[in-house]
């Protein structure tokens, strides 16, 4: 029977960081990774891949590079959860058992959603970011649009680093007003939102590039349907009423970004909370009825914004909390709800949101290097310099950037209810 001190579910960003975060506190604890990917992707470049500044296959590695040499690494997917007998099922029916288990398979880009969408994808001007064949066709599609409209869409929330959708559009205007171009290209934000950015204070910002680049913005527009062929999108339109209707749009651009869900895995397990979401206390990372489980990353439920970012300073709190729980001890790290998203205004030049809970700001740099309410040149070296090789060589391999987590020297207050665990054996 095959059983594990510590078993992660998902080799993203998330799982790898956990435990390079993990080895570096207790370098022998044996610790396994159930991930089903060949490859290990760092998404965060796919907005720099569709803006012609990086080469998709600068945003990928083999994933048994990035495997820690001493994790064992089962090559399958995760099926079901056992949390009552300590076991997750593989695809194959194989059960693994932990002492801890930590959830992070990442979310479901949902493109079936939207009828005419997937058979759209990378013809008839479809394209987007989020996905890491996709990215260099809009960067294609960029340099060969001269005239015409081009849509950008934003899907309901939650998804993953919200500013994406408007990260490849500024991007995109930015290299037609270059080439002199922008003035013959109608460029739309259609968001099923009701406000350009969640945190009120980077909206200022956004907005001088929106009129700087003639973007109409079109709130509580929801993409629906798409014709690839006939290069219409179909858009559910609610005004301020409630009141909804269809309309149809003509494009010779699209670049979508999907619907976002839970995995099945997690929305159909014991796991989940009433939206499918795996179910955290959002300071410990621990699930809120099984101690021995914790999680990060996109599939959390916390309500941070689902970055890399956030899961750089949630992976050493979920690592400090494992170890004490593997003693027998409650969790005593914090995790702040820190999350950042570098928006890409323009080539060059970087608006960075950085927000933890309640949208309270959590600047990481002092304000005469970054302002985060204003385009910043050293935020987008940051970005384009400095980030990839930070997540590559520091994040998952465990190693803290800048300030480590806040632990607290007894258990937080209002979690008196979490329970350390009671490993019988
Ligand atoms: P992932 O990194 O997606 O990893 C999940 C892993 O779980 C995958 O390897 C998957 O194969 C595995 N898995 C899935 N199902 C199973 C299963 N059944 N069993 C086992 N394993 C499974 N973040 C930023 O901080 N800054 C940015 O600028 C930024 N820009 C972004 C731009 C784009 C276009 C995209 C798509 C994302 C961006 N992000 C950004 C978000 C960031 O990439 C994610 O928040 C981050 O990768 C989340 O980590 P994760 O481990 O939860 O999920």
């Amino acid at each position: 029977r095959k059983r594990h001190d510590v078993l992660i579910v998902g080799g993203g960003a998330a799982g790898q960081s956990v435990a390079g975060s993990l080895l570096q506190r207790q370098p022998d604890l044996d610790i396994a990774i159930i991930e089903p990917r060949s490859e290990h992707y760092y998404q965060p470049g796919w907005t720099l891949v569709g803006g012609g500044v990086f080469e998709r296959r600068e945003t990928v590695r083999q994933m048994g590079k990035v495997m820690p040499d001493s994790v064992k690494w089962y090559h399958a997917a995760a099926s079901g959860f056992r949390p009552e007998q300590q076991q997750v099922l593989l695809e194959d029916g194989e059960q693994i058992g932990y002492r801890i288990l930590v959830v992070a398979p990442g979310l479901t880009l949902d493109w079936d959603a939207i009828p005419g969408l997937r058979e759209s994808l990378g013809r008839n001007g479809v394209t987007s970011n989020y996905l890491f064949d996709l990215a260099p066709y809009t960067w294609e599609l960029v340099q060969s649009t001269r005239k015409g409209r081009a849509l950008f869409t934003q899907p309901p929330m939650p998804i993953k680093c919200a500013g994406a959708p408007q990260k490849a559009m500024y991007l995109s205007c930015d290299h037609w007003m270059r080439q002199g171009v922008l003035k013959d290209i109608e460029v739309e934000f259609c968001t099923a939102g009701a406000a350009l950015f969640g945190v009120a204070d980077y909206v200022p910002a956004l907005m001088k590039y929106v009129e700087k680049y003639g973007i109409n913005l079109n709130y509580q527009n929801n993409l629906i349907q798409v014709d690839g062929q006939a290069k219409t999108a179909l858009f559910k339109v609610t005004d301020a009423e409630g009141n909804s209707q269809e309309v149809e749009k003509p494009f010779d651009m699209l670049h979508v970004c999907p619907p976002q869900r839970s995995p099945k895995l997690i929305s159909e397990s014991p796991l989940a909370d009433a939206a499918g979401w795996i179910e955290l206390n959002p300071e410990t990372l621990q699930h809120s009825r099984f101690g021995d489980i914790f999680g990060l990353g996109d599939a959390g439920n916390t309500p941070n914004a689902k970055t890399a970012a956030a899961v750089r300073k949630q992976a050493p709190v979920v690592a400090e909390n494992i170890l004490l729980a593997l003693k027998g001890e409650a969790p005593r790290a914090i995790y702040d709800g820190y999350g950042s998203c570098p928006l890409t205004v323009e080539r060059g030049k970087i608006v960075l949101a950085e927000f933890g809970y309640g949208g309270k700001l959590q600047p990481s740099f002092p304000l005469w290097l970054v302002d985060g309410k204003e385009p910043s040149r050293f935020a987008w070296l940051l970005k384009e310099k400095m980030l990839p090789w930070i997540y590559w060589n520091a994040m998952l391999k465990g190693h803290e950037w800048m300030a480590g987590p806040e632990i607290l020297n007894h258990r937080p207050a209002d979690h008196e209810a979490t329970q350390a665990c009671d490993f019988g054996d």
